[in-house]
């Protein structure tokens, strides 16, 4: 517990008002900042303090934590910071973003003389609230050190990946494994209905064999064998196809950047990105079987 630690919080949408009631229940005294006045008040009726600007949020937090949508909203608003805050505060970002502007921030936090780690989560909303996030950290030791108690009151792993933007790697490489292994698992079983087997034949081998894996065991595309898998609820989400898409797209400008040689994660983002398009980003990723089942889908 930490009674006496000031933490400044920006960004509390469905992410960051769940880990920032977290860090209250921990003990800290939390600040926090959003442009939106629904996410201020459901912030505020958790203890957080809402600060009316970011130069009032930074006023005496020594950890200051950003999550927010995408990169150009963290440059920008660690740009903003980093004229605020006093020497040595730390900077955690914990949006998803692209490695190169997670670099970037690193290298603008510092020119000024401040502490930094990009600190991507898995678990989604579920985890957020439950405080069972997966933190993917990349930075300097003695930052990741500093970030490590209080990434801990939000989550239960806490992995230290690397330097500057490693956490963002490891986190779109991850993800690219699950939006491919997701298509594969959808076509399996689309292929398996068509060939007369059932949907839990094929889940008790496929579960038990060597296609096991998390998008077959926890997420199964299909109702039934896995009850508490999206596809049991109409695939509400879950994790939203527009945020798989979002993660497809990083992993694709990732490796154009450094000539990495990705073909299923080329057409894991081309498929996803026509389920999109076809108005179904607000669904569970797994609803993706439908489309792969064709028109009768
Ligand atoms: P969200 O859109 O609900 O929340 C983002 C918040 O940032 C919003 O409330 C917005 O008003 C605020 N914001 C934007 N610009 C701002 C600024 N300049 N100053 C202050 N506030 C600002 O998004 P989310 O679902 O909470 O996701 C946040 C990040 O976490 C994203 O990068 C996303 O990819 C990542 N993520 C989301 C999930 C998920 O399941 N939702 C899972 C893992 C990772």
């Amino acid at each position: 517990m930490n009674t006496n630690k000031t933490i400044g919080f920006i960004g509390l949408g469905h992410m960051g008002g769940p880990m920032v009631a977290n860090l209250v229940k921990a003990g800290f005294n939390v600040r926090g900042f959003d442009l939106v006045e629904a996410s201020k008040q459901a912030a505020k009726a958790n203890g957080v303090q809402i600060a009316d600007n970011v130069a009032q949020l930074v006023q005496g937090a020594s950890v200051i934590i950003t999550m927010l949508p995408a990169g150009s909203h963290v440059l920008s608003v660690w740009r903003e910071l980093a004229a605020l805050v006093a020497q040595d505060t730390l900077l955690i970002d914990c949006s998803t973003i692209d490695v190169d502007s997670a670099r970037k921030a690193h290298e603008m936090a510092a020119e000024h003389k401040l502490l930094s780690i990009d600190a991507p989560v898995s678990g989604g909303v579920v985890g957020a609230t439950a405080a069972t996030l997966t933190f993917m950290a990349g930075g300097e030791k003695a930052a990741f050190d500093k970030a490590e108690p209080v990434l801990a009151a939000m989550g239960k792993r806490i992995v230290h990946c690397g330097d500057s933007g490693a956490g963002q790697a490891a986190k779109i490489c991850n993800n690219m494994i699950l939006g491919i292994s997701m298509i594969g698992v959808c076509e399996a079983f689309a292929l398996g209905e068509k060939l007369g087997l059932s949907q839990q034949a094929l889940f008790d081998v496929a579960s038990t064999s060597s296609g096991q894996c998390w998008a077959l065991t926890t997420n199964c595309p299909v109702p039934g064998p896995v009850p508490a898998s999206p596809a049991n609820r109409d695939y509400q989400p879950g994790f939203a196809a527009s945020l798989m898409l979002k993660d497809l797209k990083l992993a694709q400008a990732a490796a154009a950047s450094v000539g990495a040689t990705t073909p299923l994660g080329a057409e894991a983002a081309q498929l996803y990105n026509l389920f999109n398009a076809l108005g179904s980003g607000g669904e569970d990723f797994s609803g993706i079987i439908r489309l792969l089942r064709g028109k009768e889908g």
